[in-house]
């Protein structure tokens, strides 16, 4: 298997975050890849470092104004020399009418939660998870049955326009558009534990890529405000959305049975290319999981998606259960095989 990432990726490190009304410890962090690199390396698959391709792909998903104050935040943060913390994080979540004036009304504009700190080098990770993205979806458009995006920061909460959810740069949805340039129909199936509403959100208008979802029911969970089975697309993108939440608690024989009215629904837009955005917080003892996925079903998870037979952009999104986090990657990829 191809599989991408860059050692930028692991300069990232947030220092505390904001939730359910606590400051907490950061999951998403340099742990993770390293678990997934050894994984990788235990199947003895190389690891490429992707070509840097620019801010073009990234550009054809987010909007500039969001990019520039990614790139710009931290140091802009920095400069007033003022007693705050140093991470970028906003107590006050409102749009400005208009252009933003100052860092306090730019963090209060693009950062979407509590959960997307700004830290020195976050811009510089986030676009290295993304070259990943773009070269595994590179891989997959020049022939490669699959390729596996090692990104992290995790993408799939981003928006256009603002960071949330661990992520600033949505990885998947940059894959899927870079898919678009070679296939005509992407579908991106996301089996993270949570709803990606920025994958949604990015694609809702259109029917040329499909998003399909299954994760925990939305209600007081994570993304909280979207991630509803009544969520299905507008005007031509109507019928091209599809959220399948989960009552918490869920099994693995409840996941498999929306994994196949997924299947179902994705076979039916017959898709040249899927971008799977893989999460493995779904494992039953993950602190963000309200499922109860065990490994060996992610030996099967691997099997089922593979026999739909799609050149697969594999794309990693969440997974936080440091002990099990190596051992459940290495099941689900080492039964990656046709
Ligand atoms: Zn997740």
């Amino acid at each position: 298997m191809n599989v991408f990432f860059d050692a930028d990726q692991q300069l990232h490190h947030p220092q505390n975050y904001f939730s359910r009304g606590k400051m907490r410890t950061p999951e998403e962090v340099p742990m993770r890849s390293d678990a997934i690199l050894q994984a990788v390396k235990s199947l003895g698959w190389a690891v490429e470092k992707p070509v840097d391709q620019g801010w073009g792909p990234i550009e054809a998903v987010h909007d500039h104004a969001y990019l520039a104050f990614l790139r710009d935040a931290h140091a802009e943060w920095m400069a007033t020399g003022q007693d705050w913390g140093n991470e970028v994080m906003s107590n006050v979540y409102r749009r400005s009418e208009g252009e933003p004036l100052g860092i306090l009304a730019k963090a209060a504009h693009f950062l979407a939660d509590g959960s997307c700190p700004i830290g020195p080098n976050t811009a510089r990770s986030a676009y290295a998870a993304a070259q990943s993205a773009v070269a595994a979806a590179d891989a997959v458009a020049a022939g490669a049955p699959v390729a596996l995006a090692l990104a992290r920061p995790p993408g799939h909460h981003a928006r256009a326009d603002a960071a949330g959810g661990f992520c600033y740069l949505n990885n998947a949805a940059i894959a899927a558009q870079r898919l678009r340039e070679t296939c005509q129909r992407v579908v991106v199936l996301d089996i993270d534990m949570h709803h990606g509403q920025g994958i949604q959100e990015i694609f809702y208008h259109r029917d040329d890529i499909f998003y399909i979802s299954i994760h925990g029911d939305p209600l007081n969970f994570y993304p909280v405000v979207s991630g509803h089975a009544s969520e299905v697309g507008e005007g031509v993108g109507t019928g091209f959305n599809l959220n399948i939440p989960l009552p918490h608690g869920s099994d693995a024989a409840t996941f498999f049975q929306a994994l196949d009215q997924a299947l179902v629904a994705a076979n039916k837009f017959a898709p040249q290319a899927m971008v799977l955005a893989m999460g493995f917080d779904t494992y039953r003892e993950d602190p963000q999981s309200k499922m109860t996925i065990d490994t060996p079903d992610f030996a099967t998870m691997a099997q089922r998606l593979v026999r739909c037979g799609w050149p697969t952009a594999i794309v990693l999104e969440g997974g936080y259960h440091a002990a099990t986090l190596q051992h459940n990657a290495q099941t689900f990829l080492q039964h990656w095989q046709r």
